[in-house]
């Protein structure tokens, strides 16, 4: 018989609520997935088995399980008989690929019956196939791996290992609100809080006047391309250019970015409050652009008292862009596209920005009446 075993690493850590983590890795492995929908999938300590059937669309599957947080690696894996004889006759039925040149054995051993160790198992094993294949034995980098893992629910082997993403499961640790541009930043750092066991929710703010469908069906084709992720996103998108176009009356080009980020925050706040959520995530990243000084940052995240976690703070543009590639959102970042931040602001913005200076701009303006506007017309969709 055989089956998919799922490994988690981080769950491993957790000791009390520790179930919690897999049963919400499981409700994550089931949905999104429609091949998974009916399957027979178990927790069994340390791991996760799902049954395979014949109609099983194994490469849909692999490339679900690939997107889930929280899993380490999966493998499709044989069951066989808690036994050396058993054991002996895997070796023995191996395919052996003629590009294969170095090879290892490596056990796992939860049921302490079993009467040999997993140095032992390693040993016997790899001796056998040694002699069948001719193949040497490389414990750093070989070819070809032979996974054998002897649990009180069975004995299981399995060759190739596929990578998961690891960290902790989508909804495990609660919900944030993703400021997202149509930029590169944005979305990496949503990806990476998913990574921390965060349900995300996503708001865009357009300046539809100044372009029209373009960016919002690139934010769109962002948010999609995060969900397969998180199997489904709510994205909010609210209009900006009324409010923008009063702003640029009362404040000066040099100060815009910072006041409209301001008040991307203040109008965000209600949104994060009706969904329960309990912060922020930006795409920030120390001085990458004028918006992202230190002194610009304070005054931007001064308007909301809720906390804003920028996981992309410390990180160079490369390793954000091999982010952005690896989870196929780079190809649709770097289309062009004029976002709102952009807005009749000053070539050269200012790059220290006081705190008072905002608030000063802040009061000649009805932040109230607009927000409230905004969030009126403000657009929601469920994609994924
Ligand atoms: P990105 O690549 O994410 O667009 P950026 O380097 O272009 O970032 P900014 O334009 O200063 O930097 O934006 C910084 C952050 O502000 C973004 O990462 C995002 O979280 C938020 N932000 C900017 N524009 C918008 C917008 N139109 N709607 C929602 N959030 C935005
Ligand atoms: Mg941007």
């Amino acid at each position: 018989m055989s089956s998919l075993i799922v490994y988690y690493d981080e769950i491993g850590t957790k000791s009390g609520n520790r179930p919690y983590f897999e049963k919400r890795l499981v409700r994550n492995i089931r949905e999104g997935c429609p091949s998974l929908r009916t399957a027979s999938i178990r927790r069994l300590y340390g791991r996760i088995f799902i049954e395979t059937s014949e109609d099983l669309d194994m490469a849909a599957t692999s490339e679900h399980l690939a997107r889930v947080a929280g899993i380490s690696s999966f493998s499709l894996a044989q069951t066989v008989e808690t036994s050396e004889e058993a054991l002996n006759a895997a070796v023995d039925a191996i395919e052996l690929p003629e590009e294969v040149r170095t090879f290892k054995v490596e056990t796992r051993r939860s049921e302490k019956r079993f009467p040999l160790t997993s140095p032992e198992v390693n040993q016997r094993l790899g001796a056998r196939l040694q002699a069948r294949s001719g193949w040497e034995v490389n414990l750093s980098n070989p070819d070809f791996t032979f996974h054998v893992d002897i649990s009180q629910q069975g004995t299981f082997i399995y060759s190739g290992k596929q990578k998961g993403l690891g960290g902790l499961p989508v909804g495990s640790n609660g919900k944030l609100v993703a400021l997202m541009s149509g930029g590169l930043d944005s979305p990496v750092a949503a990806f990476k809080m998913f990574r921390r066991g965060c349900k995300v929710i996503f708001v865009h703010f357009h300046n539809y006047s100044a372009d029209t469908r373009q960016v919002r069906d690139k934010v769109v084709a962002l948010v999609a391309q995060l969900a397969k992720y998180q199997s489904t996103s709510k994205l909010y998108l609210v209009p900006f250019s009324t409010l923008q176009q009063a702003l640029v009356t009362v404040v000066p080009p040099k100060a815009r970015m910072v006041a409209y980020r301001r008040l991307m925050f203040q109008i965000a706040e209600e949104i994060l409050e009706k969904e329960s959520a309990k912060g922020f995530i930006t795409g920030d990243s120390v001085g990458q652009v004028a918006s992202q000084t230190l002194e610009n940052l304070n005054v931007i995240y001064d308007a909301t008292s809720y906390p804003i976690f920028s996981p992309l703070i410390g990180d160079d543009k490369n390793t954000i862009i091999t982010i952005a590639r690896q989870i196929g959102t780079y190809d649709i970042s770097i289309k062009p596209y004029d976002d709102c931040c952009t807005f009749l602001v000053a070539k050269h913005p200012e790059t220290k920005m006081r705190l008072q200076e905002a608030l000063r701009y802040e009061e000649r303006f009805d932040n109230e009446k607009y927000c409230t506007e905004a969030l009126k017309e403000t657009e929601v969709l469920e994609i994924g």
